[in-house]
């Protein structure tokens, strides 16, 4: 088997796959993509996400890495996460003492709802202003789905948004990994097969995948290729003309999530806690995390790393990255703090291939080609969507071995 791209979500498949087949991994670039560590003035900072998993020690990621004995060291946000609403923080249960009496009877309807119906195509924004109408419940949401899955609830539909928020109950909040990302993307390369090449054609016959050629004209055959490299570099590498039409109209409008981070540098800590941050009145930034809180290693001795996330909501660049920088400031009040790195997530380097609701299945039109990653999450968000489709895959390619 052939694994294009050594992602976390590359990584992750050949993990679970390798008891059963024989892989090789190609990787053009680093290894990890935008789940590893980025050294920087003595801050581990990130290529990509915030050295963390939305279900932590017991989500789909937790459950592969059990499930292969790769070792790792996740802390389980203790809360998951507090609310900043006009300058002060709540817990999840104290955000009822916002609502009056009848509508904590509409918002528990509402969690019912979405703990155990389906949902359907109606976007998330316009079902909750449906079903009850209050500034801060809108607030929130608007802040949770921005920093989880950098989008609007407008622009996510309720079947995608009641999948994540049934993830939460089911799986528990988020998690932080000791040594950051590379800790994990370390663990799951140990043993692997990888070529440090680039994949410059995917090759097909007759619908049916053949093997790949890489950067140096060289064939490798084989009849299962996984792709992680998102659904658009596949089917450039693939050619348009092995694809039905609808499949690639559902390209042509395919959403990526984008987003900015901040990268803050501070001796006093401004999170006390080790879960998430949601900023509810902000002109941006949707939230943060501390990481230092269950890592010090991640910053140098007396400091504290936290990183800020923000959708990216124009393509005014910079007028974004100073509207977030405003915020910073607001939040941190007269705390001192440096501004270490600025990162901006788009255009093919994105904060995910598709938005959440987006994604597509595993399974190619073409036989033998299949998809992992960002672009192919199932359940819930980000890893630990990813990690689901993986889980799924291993089921698809595995069940008549
Ligand atoms: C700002 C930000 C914050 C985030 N926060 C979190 C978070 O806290 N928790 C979380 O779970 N997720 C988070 N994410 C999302 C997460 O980082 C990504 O979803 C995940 O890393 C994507 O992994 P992937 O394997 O799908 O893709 P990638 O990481 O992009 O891996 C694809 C790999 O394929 C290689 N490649 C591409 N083309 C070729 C080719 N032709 N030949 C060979 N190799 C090729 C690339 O070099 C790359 O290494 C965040 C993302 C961002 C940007």
């Amino acid at each position: 088997m052939i694994i294009i791209g050594a992602g976390i979500g590359g990584l992750l498949a050949g993990t679970l796959l390798q008891e059963k087949y024989s892989i090789k991994i190609f990787e053009r670039g680093i290894i990890g993509g935008r789940f590893r560590n980025l050294p920087y003035k003595g801050f581990q900072l990130s290529t990509g996400a915030f050295h963390a998993l939305p279900h932590g020690s017991t989500g789909f990621t937790a459950e592969i890495l059990n499930k292969t004995h790769t070792p790792y060291n996740i802390v389980d946000g203790d809360p998951w996460g507090t609310f900043l609403i006009d300058g002060k923080q709540y817990r999840f249960k104290n955000l009822y003492s916002f609502l009056s009496y009848m509508e904590k009877f509409k918002v528990s309807k509402v969690l019912f709802d979405m703990k155990f119906k389906k949902g359907d195509e109606t976007p998330s924004g316009e079902y909750l202003n449906d079903k009850l109408k209050n500034d801060t419940v809108n607030r929130v949401v608007k802040a949770f789905c921005g920093f989880g899955m950098s989008i609007d609830p407008d622009d996510i539909p309720t079947r995608s948004f009641f999948s994540v928020v049934r993830s939460l109950y089911k799986y528990g909040g988020p998690g932080t990994i000791v040594g950051g990302c590379s800790a994990l993307t370390n663990s799951l390369v140990k043993g692997k097969n990888i070529i440090k090449k680039r994949v410059k054609e995917i090759v097909i016959e007759n619908n049916e995948v053949k093997g790949i050629i890489d950067s140096e004209d060289n064939f490798y055959e084989d009849s299962i290729v996984i792709s992680d490299i998102g659904i658009k570099g596949t089917v450039k590498l693939t050619g348009k003309k092995h694809f039905p039409s609808g499949y690639l109209k559902k390209i042509n409008n395919l959403k990526e999530a984008e987003g900015i981070k901040i990268n803050i540098a501070t001796r006093e800590s401004i999170i006390d806690h080790n879960g998430v941050l949601i900023t509810c009145d902000t002109e941006r930034v949707e939230g943060l995390n501390q990481v230092t809180n269950v890592d010090p290693s991640l910053a140098p001795k007396g400091y504290h790393l936290i990183m800020s996330h923000q959708t990216l909501r124009s393509s005014n660049i910079k007028k974004e990255i100073d509207l977030g920088l405003e915020d910073i400031e607001k939040i941190f009040g007269d705390k001192d703090y440096e501004i270490l790195l600025v990162q901006t997530f788009r255009n093919g380097f994105p904060v995910n291939r598709a938005v959440s609701g987006d994604d597509f299945d595993q399974k190619t039109p073409i036989k033998g080609l299949y998809l992992v990653g960002d672009s192919a999450k199932k359940e819930t968000m980000e890893v630990d969507g990813i990690s689901k489709g993986v889980l799924e895959l291993y089921e698809t390619l595995t069940s008549n071995i």
